[in-house]
């Protein structure tokens, strides 16, 4: 068996880690940190430490670890036909099923569903779509997608450049043309104190609308949104975003595409957030909670009236043109049955409803009053806690001073896990939603002692 210096010395000489400081890592100066095992809502590293995970890996493996019914439906699905392809036609028995399973699942507007590996190349497969969609209907121009500073849509080069964080721009010479990013929803963070909730969400609409009338409506296709902002903070949305942003989009006939990979399959208590929020989209892209990460799968659930102009497109110019050698592998589609299955009988949506508003109190009558934490939030099984120097009004530490990175360290000191999410000192919680009440205590109880003592 390796040592765990040889495999740490492995690591940094020839692997290439995603969204990591490489220079600190090869020199050795940030931990290899080699996983092992998991069970429940706990993971265990080489050293045998167990460590109880609030953010569900990265925020994906919602029914928990070590789910032996995923793992025998993946291995028998290995032993019966590890690989088909899907192109022209093609299925296997497990992707037709799980279909048939999304569409149950989704908003009952919604027709058909592509599968794909991840978030990012499903959100690659929505542009495209709505491009082609815009181009059968005999509108070439109308290509404009706008995405909201702070959303997170992936790393690709078109969905890094939806994606409105600084951080998946800078030296990749992103945003690409024909992406455009509008205000965040982040109440905490509107310019004039004064305005409520309603208010903010009317002024995020008006802002929406005169961008897109100074691009010229016929430039704009789309608009995408994660039903509550994720990566760029776990912010939900204001009092009345939804209806109002959705009132703009009609009114130009700009198409919806709700980014639900985080959202999607109970996150927040409901099966989905655009059901949550009223949402009601042409695309809803999907992936984490989809196989709770037991295996690479994505997906674009495509709304009828979208469906429908596909389906005259392929009529008029022949099959689509856009596919990947995986979609709708047959092994991730095994997983997805298995997990869907597994989160009606564990009743994980109902759980998430019920044990989201008990730890979201637990955390709010904890910390809510600490000068130095601006605001408690979440929905669901998804919260975050955002540190200032003070709350009211806002003023945001200096970011070198890293708070939100070393309350995370020193829970992770005391066996939790959170994120310190990559703009701002907000730390992020996004459990497995099969966490109880009494392991939603450990957490917070961590959560406390860990601000206590950084701040
Ligand atoms: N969309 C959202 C809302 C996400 O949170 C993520 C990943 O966190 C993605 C898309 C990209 O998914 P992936 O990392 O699987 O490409």
């Amino acid at each position: 068996m390796l040592t765990n210096d040889q495999l740490a010395q492995w690591d940094r000489e020839n692997f290439f880690h995603p969204s990591t400081h490489l220079g600190q890592h090869a020199r050795g100066e940030t931990p290899s940190r080699v996983i092992t095992g998991g069970e429940g809502i706990y993971i265990t590293d080489r050293d045998g430490q167990r460590m109880l995970d609030a953010f569900a890996g990265l925020y994906c493996v919602n029914v928990g670890y070590g789910r032996q019914e995923i793992a025998e439906a993946i291995a028998e699905q290995a032993r019966e036909l590890a690989y088909y392809h899907a192109y022209v036609g093609h299925g296997t028995e497990a992707s037709i099923t799980l279909s048939k399973m999304v569409l149950d699942r989704a908003p009952a507007h919604m027709s058909k569903v592509y599968f794909g590996l991840g978030g990012s190349d499903a959100n690659e497969t929505n542009v495209k779509l709505v491009w082609y969609y815009n181009n059968i209907l005999g509108r070439p121009e109308k290509k404009k997608i706008i995405s909201r500073w702070r959303g997170y849509h992936g790393s690709g080069l078109v969905t890094g450049s939806l994606t409105g964080l600084e951080l998946f721009h800078k030296k990749f010479d992103l945003p690409l043309a024909q992406i455009l990013h509008t205000e965040a929803p982040y109440y905490l963070r509107r310019k004039d104190s004064a305005m409520t909730e309603q208010e903010f969400s009317a002024d995020c609409a008006a802002k929406l609308e005169e961008m897109i009338l100074a691009e010229g409506p016929d430039t704009v296709a789309a608009f995408i949104g994660e039903p509550i902002l994720g990566t760029g903070g776990i912010v939900p949305p204001p009092e009345g975003y939804w209806a109002a942003i959705q009132t703009v989009l009609k009114k130009y006939d700009i198409l919806l595409i709700a980014d639900e990979v985080v959202t999607g399959f109970g996150r927040l208590g409901s099966m989905m957030g655009s059901t949550h929020y009223g949402i009601e989209p042409d695309i809803i892209t999907i992936a984490k909670g989809l196989t709770s990460a037991y295996a690479p799968l994505s997906g674009s659930i495509i709304a009828d009236r979208m469906w429908k102009v596909l389906e005259q497109g392929t009529d008029e110019n022949g099959p689509i043109g856009h596919g990947w050698t995986y979609s709708a592998h047959p092994i991730g589609a095994a997983a997805g049955i298995a997990n869907l299955k597994l989160v009606d009988k564990l009743g994980l949506v109902g759980n998430a409803a019920k044990t989201g508003p008990y730890f979201l109190n637990a955390l709010t009558s904890a910390l809510a009053d600490h000068p130095k934490v601006a605001e408690v939030r979440g929905e669901g099984l998804l919260a975050a806690v955002e540190l200032a120097e003070s709350g009211n009004p806002l003023t945001l530490f200096d970011p070198a001073a890293k708070k939100g990175a070393s309350v995370v360290a020193a829970m992770a000191r005391r066996g939790v896990i959170a994120r310190a999410m990559p703009q701002g000192d907000i730390i992020g919680f996004a459990p497995p939603l099969c966490i109880t009440e009494a392991e939603v205590d450990v957490v917070v109880d961590a959560t406390v002692e860990a601000v206590k003592e950084v701040l």
